[in-house]
């Protein structure tokens, strides 16, 4: 992580929007609200360069350790934070996509229109389309969206990949999902696939979903046109999200979170 650390967040995030660029494709960062707040021309950035900033909770804590008005309240104070700063957030991930039963009750209650963490349970992982959670014998208002298993510390931190072995990997999820005329989401954190050794992946990945048809957008573009239309945006067979946790900014931001988190341990 430490070394990771050393190319400055800003060029992570410069790297990402350069690759992206030239495949027009977008982006989504679930950002920490505690974090966003440290650097917000950061977090504007995003914005300005046609991507979506996302809430990923205040404090980067697992949700079930909380009592629920802890849950509410770090919500709630997570959206104030990007109201405060101007940014227009529609959608949330729990950190470390931990959540409670009973938390779709909770995010209904915000006026989030997706989640995007909630899908990572094995039920749901393997949805090829958006679904509505159950909540008390009705389907949510909020659109849920499936959350691809092979994520960017799996492939990278746990399998040890190389950059053509990540883009191959995500490529097969890719064409998989292209036969479904579903969605697939990956969650793939900045820190890693933002250096410069794994950074074309990004492009290489949308590029391959694009020749089999998809449609390379933010989330709230995609769930605002799937519930309106049914259907994808200019014919398209398919849906691919990317999107990517920013955690912390630098090293200290990591460490510091490991010594709260004993803290409270
Ligand atoms: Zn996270």
């Amino acid at each position: 992580m430490m070394k990771l650390h050393r190319t400055p967040f800003q060029t992570i995030l410069h790297n990402m929007f350069t690759v992206l660029e030239e495949v027009d494709g977008r982006f989504a960062f679930p950002t920490i609200a505690a974090v966003a707040k440290m650097k917000p021309d950061l977090v504007k950035m995003i914005v300005d360069e046609g991507h979506e900033v996302a809430s990923h909770g205040y404090n980067h804590v697992r949700y079930p350790t909380l009592t629920s008005q802890e849950r509410e309240r770090d919500l709630r104070l997570s959206l104030q934070v990007f109201k405060k700063l101007g940014i227009d957030v529609n959608g949330f991930r729990a950190p470390y996509d931990n959540y409670t039963d009973d938390m779709p009750e909770l995010i209904e209650q915000t006026g989030l229109i997706w989640d995007g963490g909630f899908g990572y349970r094995a039920e749901h992982r393997e949805k090829t389309h958006f679904f509505h959670a159950d909540i008390s014998e009705q389907k949510s208002r909020v659109t849920y969206i499936p959350l691809n298993i092979q994520s960017d510390d799996r492939l990278i931190d746990t399998m040890g990949l190389n950059p053509q072995e990540v883009t191959k990997t995500l490529n097969t999820e890719v064409s998989n999902a292209a036969k479904t005329n579903g969605v697939i989401m990956f969650d793939l954190h900045p820190i890693r696939m933002g250096q410069p050794e794994y950074v074309g992946c990004l492009r290489d990945v949308t590029q391959h979903a694009l020749g089999l048809g998809a449609w390379c957008t933010t989330p709230t573009e995609a769930v605002k046109y799937w519930e309106a239309h049914r259907r994808w945006k200019g014919d398209s067979k398919f849906c691919l999200l990317l999107t990517g946790d920013i955690d912390n900014w630098v090293f200290s931001d990591y460490l510091r979170r490991i010594l709260w988190r004993r803290r409270i341990g």
